[in-house]
């Protein structure tokens, strides 16, 4: 199935110069939904996963399903001030400014094998606060997985040394 095809670029969405890379078309379809979640089902099947993690709020539209059908807990993590619990913080880059991101402190086990679970990779540094927290919890990073990726932001810069997944590429900013 062509999963690009059900992505919608809006331009200048939510400023200026931006080209919004729209999934609702995307998850409108349910059987393109279908094979998202399927295919890293399959993927990671064999994996020995602990858990699955995802990143308020689209990481939870792709991560909740996948640890669903796999039969694994889904872990949050939320913006700053969301959790109930103890948390662990990390303030993260955002390409102007910065963020929070919180984890609660028993959402892992040191050694859990995880994959974390994003929509979309541009310049990595929503996924690098999400490593830091996970890595705080000294749980093992199997995999990053995410629908899109920008590659020319070229997130995986700031995301050395983990293995990435991803299934819509595009190489270019008018792309
Ligand atoms: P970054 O931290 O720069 O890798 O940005 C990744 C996060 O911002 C993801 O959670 C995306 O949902 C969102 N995002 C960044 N750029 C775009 C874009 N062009 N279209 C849609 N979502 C985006």
């Amino acid at each position: 199935m062509d999963l690009a095809a059900l992505v919608r670029n809006v331009p200048d969405f939510p400023k200026p110069g931006i080209q919004f890379k729209d999934i609702t078309p995307l998850l409108m379809n349910s059987q393109a939904f279908r094979e998202i979640i399927d295919g890293w089902r399959e993927r990671y099947a064999d994996k020995h996963l602990d858990a699955i993690v995802g990143a308020e709020a689209r990481g939870f539209v792709f991560g909740a399903p996948l640890a669903y059908a796999m039969g694994l807990p889904f872990v949050l993590i939320r913006k700053k001030g969301k959790l109930p619990a103890d948390t662990f913080s990390v303030e993260f880059e955002l390409e102007y400014g910065t963020a929070s991101f919180e984890i609660h402190t028993d959402a892992l086990n040191p050694g859990d094998r995880v994959v974390l679970v994003d929509d979309l990779l541009a310049t990595g540094g929503t996924m690098a606060g999400m490593v830091k927290l996970v890595q705080q919890l000294k749980a093992e990073i199997v995999e990053l997985a995410f629908v899109i990726e920008l590659g020319f932001l070229d997130g995986r810069a700031q995301l050395k040394g983990v293995p990435i997944h991803t299934l819509i590429q595009y190489n270019s900013e008018d792309s």
